[in-house]
């Protein structure tokens, strides 16, 4: 099932490609939340029990197209944004090749790197586009599967990892590159975009075999295969969860490919990744740039 939020927080599944049904309903069977709000995404949290509302709504819900609607991030409350640094070979054989990529920072293997997150404050859906700031610097695209994890994990085995997951989306994880920690330079807002939906774990059994490309005013700038990951999607929920628990509605950016390339106001970016579907993003300014 693809699960799409749109417009004013509307629950959406896409039946094609261009039309959405429109399921809001099935939000009413979310547990109401008081403060403290709970650590996970309610959403995500309860995904069983809101599929089951939706397939009994499926029938009579009304159709949209996907071109009149605004989508907004399928999660809309991630505790955190976890993220892969150099998860490609060829990626890390570009950067350790381009001053304008390393800079000053230490430039790992994934082994010795670890992990980063990127500020919740940061993701957006493909209908809010890009706000590109400080245009003196450069800003790159980086096209990355993302898994969404489905239920709580911590310490968990690479053989039982792909069973935490609640599913997968496009992910950009936008990046001005520079000296400073990964986490302030790719934490901007709007650099972290998620979309177009959540395709739910069951109708992508392995990760571990899909296409994946980013187009930018049309022109193919990064195009791999998820089989080129270093740490594939089990190994990451492996990892990441040896160093903190994973909660529900967490976001993990498994990383990007060669390929990476600035980026300007003006640009209309198109990423695809197999059984997922493709999203087009739009580049503006953003109207406090310098
Ligand atoms: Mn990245």
């Amino acid at each position: 099932m693809k699960i799409c939020r749109f417009n004013q927080d509307r629950l959406g599944v896409a039946v094609s490609d261009t039309e959405i049904r429109d399921v809001t309903p099935a939000l009413s069977v979310l547990p109401t939340a008081s403060y403290p709000l709970p650590s996970h995404d309610l959403l995500i949290a309860n995904l069983p029990a809101v599929r089951a509302r939706i397939e009994a709504l499926l029938p009579s819900a009304p159709s949209l197209t996907v071109d009149s609607v605004s989508l907004l991030s399928p999660v809309a409350n991630p505790g955190k944004i976890v993220a892969a640094p150099v998860n490609y070979k060829k990626h890390l054989e570009e950067v350790l090749g381009d001053a304008d990529l390393h800079h000053h920072n230490q430039i790992n293997g994934i082994h010795k790197a670890g992990l980063f997150l990127k500020a919740t404050s940061s993701l957006v859906g493909i209908g809010r586009g890009i706000d590109q700031h400080l245009l003196e610097r450069r800003t790159d695209h980086e096209v990355e599967l993302v898994a969404v994890i489905g239920r709580e994990a911590r310490n968990v085995a690479v053989a039982d990892a792909l069973s935490y997951v609640a599913g997968y989306a496009i992910g950009l994880d936008m990046t001005i590159r520079g000296p400073e920690e990964r986490s302030f330079r790719k934490s901007l807002d709007t650099y972290s975009v998620l979309g177009p939906w959540l395709v739910t774990a069951d109708e992508i059994p392995n990760p571990g075999v899909l296409d994946m490309a980013i187009r930018v005013n049309g022109e193919v700038r990064q195009q791999t295969n998820t089989s080129q990951l270093i740490l594939g999607v089990p190994e990451l929920i492996a990892f990441a969860s040896s160093f903190y628990t994973l909660h529900p509605g967490d976001i993990l950016f498994t990383g990007t490919c060669e390929g990476v390339a600035p980026v300007h106001p003006g640009d209309t970016l198109l990423a695809s990744i197999e059984r997922i579907g493709s999203m087009t993003v739009r580049v503006q300014a953003d109207r406090d740039a310098v």
